[in-house]
């Protein structure tokens, strides 16, 4: 009998989250402004928003996609920054 209605539980709750997934939004939608880079620079991700002067210190121009001085930065990304240029003091 315990196993029964723990199947039931068990089937209930997979239900749910199916319907669930067909609702839901992808969030990953923040593409890494690195031109070469695949990844995704949304905020729950770890992602950047950082200015254009500091991501020239590591990329050049051609290299990445600006929007209005700003760059999108994925997790990976604004790792390599940080490590490059090492002065987070600067900067945020
Ligand atoms: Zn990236």
């Amino acid at each position: 009998m315990g196993f029964k209605s723990r199947a039931r539980k068990f089937k209930k709750t997979k239900d749910d989250d199916d319907e669930k997934n067909s609702v839901i939004v992808p969030e990953n939608e923040v593409k890494c402004a690195i031109k070469n880079c695949k990844n995704f620079a949304d905020k729950h991700l770890g992602g950047r928003s950082i200015g254009r002067n500091k991501v020239l210190e590591v990329w050049n121009k051609s290299e990445f996609d600006e929007i209005k001085g700003r760059v999108k930065l994925c997790k990976k990304c604004y790792r390599i920054l940080k490590k490059e240029t090492k002065d987070s003091k600067e900067w945020v």
